[in-house]
Order: structure tokens, then sequence, then C-alpha cells
């Protein structure tokens, strides 16, 4: 059905709302500006993509630093220059959120060492959602940790399938498949050395998308932070056979659900999407409270939800304007 194919081709990144991969031209430059993926070639995606190539800062190192916290307890970013991964250690064993890539297990295992702990003292593995740029070294991370895999049920069959749901015949999208030990529900609790991050299921851009909070104590103060799944349109068929069945009402709840939402730190798995390097540069010139910033969250949803609409208006045009003919 060419409806399917034509929404196949657009569904060429992943995650990132911002970039086409381009199998033979030049790398695009590194995105400055939300955008939906709406404008991609209309061609059927590849069997294999260069996804190094296309997203560079995918693949960039950046020295692990830590976000937020006192003394070594707190937040560290062990992520590369454009996929934020967040390790938090405790006394009693340490929780990573997300793997980056397939073959970036390793990476963050390394990043968490350069901070002075042992990966192998990590007890739980998160994951925001099953995207091959979150999911993907969530496998060799497990391997090298022997920790447990906490995730949602909606996202289960594509972790433990290594597919993106809803493309299952998209092999360029596909990740290790890696086995969920505990699932979780909105609401629920993960607990671990004094440490308590509690899961939202925030679904649209995956079906079992999942938001952390905790909170997190620096110089007498508390702080609520935020790790966000993604609200982006992204690869995603809204209609006309949808990536999953409610997908369209999955984020409209999404975008109520976290309307009232106010962290203090908002962080997420893509770091463009909070200002990861401005924010860095601040923390090291010198102001320790560089990641605290209560409007961001907000003012990122509101241009999130009308990226969205404004998508669906764009897709159920095109899906008219193919059953029309
Ligand atoms: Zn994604």
């Amino acid at each position: 059905m060419r409806w399917i194919s034509l929404f196949m081709a657009m569904g060429l990144v992943a995650c990132d709302p911002y970039n086409t991969p381009v199998s033979e031209a030049p790398p695009p430059p590194e995105p400055d500006a939300l955008d939906t993926i709406s404008d991609l070639a209309e061609e059927e995606l590849p069997d294999e993509i260069d996804w190094e190539r296309n997203f560079p800062s995918w693949y960039a190192a950046v020295e692990p630093f830590r976000i937020i916290g006192d003394g070594p307890s707190g937040v560290y970013y062990v992520g590369t220059k454009g996929l934020a991964m967040y390790f938090i250690p405790t006394d009693a064993g340490h929780i990573i959120i997300d793997g980056g890539m397939p073959g970036q297990g390793k990476y963050v295992a390394d990043a968490v060492r350069k901070l002075g702990f042992d990966p192998a003292e990590t007890k739980i593995l998160l994951n925001s959602h099953a995207h091959l740029d979150h999911s993907g070294g969530l496998a060799e991370l497990k391997s090298i940790t022997g920790a447990q895999l906490v995730a949602s049920e909606g996202d289960q069959s594509a972790l433990e399938g290594g597919f993106y749901l809803g493309s299952e015949d998209d092999t360029a999208l596909n990740a290790p498949p890696v086995t969920v030990d505990r699932i979780i529900a909105e609401g629920e609790q993960v607990t671990l050395g004094g440490i308590t991050l509690t899961a939202h299921i925030t679904p649209g851009h995956t079906r079992g998308c999942t938001s952390w909070m905790m909170d997190v104590a620096q110089g007498g103060a508390s702080y609520q932070t935020l790790f966000f799944c993604s609200a982006t349109v992204a690869a995603n068929r809204l209609i006309g056979p949808p990536q999953y069945e409610g997908i369209v009402d999955d984020y409209r709840m999404t975008f109520a659900l976290t309307r009232d939402w106010t962290p203090d730190v908002f962080l997420a798995n893509h770091a463009e999407f909070f200002g990861m390097a401005e924010k860095r540069e601040k923390q090291l010139a010198g102001d320790p409270a560089a990641f605290v910033d209560r409007e961001a969250f907000g003012l990122y949803m509101s241009r999130l939800e009308t990226a969205f609409e404004t998508a669906l208006q764009a897709q159920t045009l095109k899906y008219n304007a193919i059953m029309e003919n």
C-alpha cells in the first residue's frame, strides 16, 4: 500500500526530530530549531543506515560530569554530545538511565569508571523508551553490569524483540534485544540505597514512553529532577495505519498530564532538548545551580504540542490526498 511506504520513508529517524539521514550526501548540519521530519525524502528506508555519519553528535564523546547533587551523590551525565545517558550512584549499588546507540554500552560503562565508580556495581537499568538511540546499548550494558532492566509494559515487546514498534520490517531501526526483568506502571517507584525514582508513563513517542522523577539534594535544598521520555512525532505514523493503536490519544494524554509539571531540573535523552551544552558551560563557569531551570520544561512542551498538532494535520492532509486518488 502506497500510504504505508510513504510514511515508512518519513520514518527514517528513530527519535531525533531535526535531522534527516542521507545515505549519499554529506551529513546534515547540527540542528538548531525544532522541526518534524515531514519533509523527509519520499524513498524507501535503506536496510542499513550509517548513523555515525548522519548523526555525528550521537557519537562525539563528552567528559562525564555531575549535573546536580552533594558529595558523591546526585545525577551524573554519562552520555555523548547528542545522546544523554545518566548515572545515579547509591550506597547499595547504582542506577543507569538509557544505553545510547547499539555499541555504546561500553561507552557508558567507561564514563562511569571515569567518574570513579565501578559499573559492575550497577543494580538497575532504566530506559526512557524503546528506540535504538536510547535502548541500543542496554543489552551490552546489562552484560557488563549484570543489572536488572526495569521498563514499562508498553515498550516491553520492542525492547525484547529489538524492533521499532509498528515498523518491524525496518531493520535499520533494530536494536539488540534485551530482556525486561521488571515491569513498572504509572506512579510505581524504583528504590535503591535511599534513592527513589517515580515512573510516569508518557506515551505517544512510543507506546510505553517512560519519564522518571526523583528529588536531588544539593546545598540544603531539594530539587525535583525530571528525566523526560520524549513527545516528538519523529518517525511516527499518526494515522492510516498508525504506528500503534491509540497513538494520537496517547500524545494528547501526555500533553495534558505534563501541563502542570514544573520540575526544578529538566533533563531529557537528547542533549539539545534541555540545552545541556549551554548549562554545562554555566556550571563550568562556577554556577552550581546551572541546571536548575523551572521555565524550561513548560516552554519545551508547548513547542512540542504545537509541533504534534502541525504534524497530525500534515499527515491527515497527505493521507486524504492519497485516499482520494
Ligand atoms: Zn525515540
